[in-house]
């Protein structure tokens, strides 16, 4: 097929990989001028984890990334409110801090045709009638036999997914977060936190290396308002470095040579949900398709795994349709999972509503420690919750990539 992919992020890198791999003619529109990772690091967990490994890419991310065994939450006053291992989900299960530069030439460097990348031009819309796709430039593109949206959680390929769109709205709260050169940071193999109350997060994830950089680097985020987001300035990295000092004085070192706005990425999170993903010849993934709130740290792990699934469709499918309906139904339950939990929990987080920050305090702990419930939030942090492993392969159809997991080889469309 004549393949169009919108977006050069994470969810569209890995198409373009998946779908070039399967023989399809794709073409990548990125509007960015020049190919770049955006922002700053991220977790990668075990599912997500789990596709870079069917696409041969697991040794080198582990290589480039560092691996992450605890999440800690602490109370400026040092009362516990997180504190999850991987290794009590299962033997040998851990997560991947990463820089988003590492994973973007990780994955830039899988995908031979990364130089034939349209850069420069911002798709606006999609025809369902012609398959083609317009440009901000007056430029026309196509047609296409199928068209992936992977334009991120500020879509514009989205609203073409006529009468699919369900909610899109603005969460009141964001983050600013940079990357801090430390080689010799204390906890390198736990992702650390500290909640004062529910206005104040900092988080600090250990992620590795960064392509043209030396040394070892760590996630600094801190939480804000969405409108404090949007106005941040010189004197808010001054207030913010006040305010970090006050609950968690021992990073105060690390953050001494932050001035500037400019050195801190801004992040304003979407609710996006969708009726259906797909509408003509136009499939949405990615942020596209389903932005959260980072809370529980999905985004990336959901990108890569709507990339893996929608390859797996179209492979053991004949008809579009068909495969389209198969990829639906493969990502449905476990984007509708994380979407409702990431709108539940981001209040008890990041919000004005203090008392929900008290009832966090007393009740996420020895939550943690109750053999039930320590499960289930295991299963949570991981990634696993409601997604579906496999999807089986049509009659006859043969897979189209194979991996090989902790020791157990598994067929074609496993991930
Ligand atoms: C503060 C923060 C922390 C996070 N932490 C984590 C974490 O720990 N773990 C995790 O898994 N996820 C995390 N996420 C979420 C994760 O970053 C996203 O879910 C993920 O990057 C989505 O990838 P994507 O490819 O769908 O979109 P994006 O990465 O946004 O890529 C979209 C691409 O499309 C391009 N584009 C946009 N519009 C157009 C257009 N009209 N035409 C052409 N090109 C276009 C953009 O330039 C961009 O290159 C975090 C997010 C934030 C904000």
């Amino acid at each position: 097929m004549k393949i169009a992919i919108v977006g050069y992020g994470t969810a569209g890198q890995a198409s373009a990989i998946l779908l070039a791999a399967q023989g399809h003619e794709v073409t990548v529109f990125e509007k960015s001028p020049s190919l770049g990772p955006v922002g700053a690091g991220f977790l990668l967990q075990p599912t997500g984890l789990a596709v870079l490994a069917r696409m041969g890419l697991g040794d080198q991310a582990l290589a480039l990334g560092q691996r992450i065994d605890q999440l800690q939450g602490h109370t400026p006053r040092g009362r516990a409110v997180m504190d999850m291992r991987y290794a009590d989900r299962r033997v040998g299960c851990f997560g991947l801090g990463m820089t988003r530069g590492a994973l973007f030439e990780l994955l830039r460097g899988a995908h031979a045709d990364a130089a034939q990348v349209r850069t420069g031009v911002r798709i606006r819309a999609y025809d369902e009638h012609s398959h083609q796709l317009f440009d901000d430039a007056g430029g026309v593109h196509g047609p296409f036999d199928l068209v992936v949206a992977a334009d991120g959680a500020h879509s514009t390929v989205r609203p073409q997914c006529t009468g699919n769109v369900r909610r899109e709205s603005l969460y009141r709260w964001g983050a600013v977060w940079c990357l801090l050169r430390i080689d010799d940071w204390a906890s390198p193999h736990t992702l650390l936190q500290r909640y004062a109350g529910t206005r104040a997060m900092i988080g600090m994830l250990p992620v590795g290396t960064r392509p043209g950089h030396e040394g070892r680097w760590v996630t600094f985020y801190w939480s804000l308002p969405g409108d404090r987001v949007d106005t941040f300035d010189d004197a808010g990295v001054a207030s913010m470095k006040a305010a970090v000092h006050g609950i968690w004085p021992e990073i105060s070192p690390h953050l001494a040579h932050l001035h500037r706005a400019e050195q801190l990425n801004r992040a304003r999170y979407r609710d996006v949900v969708l009726k259906a993903p797909h509408h003509a010849r136009l499939v949405v993934i990615g942020d596209a398709a389903h932005a959260m709130s980072p809370q529980l740290g999905q985004g990336v792990n959901m990108a890569l795994l709507d990339a893996a699934a929608l390859a797996d469709s179209l492979a053991a499918h004949d008809s579009l349709d068909a495969a389209l309906a198969a990829y639906r139904k493969q990502r449905h339950a476990h984007v509708r999972i994380y979407q409702r939990m990431s709108r539940w929990l981001t209040p008890l987080f990041q919000s004005g509503y203090t008392p929900l920050g008290w009832c966090r305090d007393a009740v996420f702990g020895p939550l943690g420690r109750a053999p039930g419930a320590r499960g289930a939030m295991l299963s949570i942090l991981t990634g696993e919750t409601g997604h579906r492993p496999t999807i089986p392969l049509a009659e006859g159809a043969e897979p189209t990539v194979g991996i090989t997991l902790e020791g157990q080889s598994t067929k074609g469309v496993s991930v």
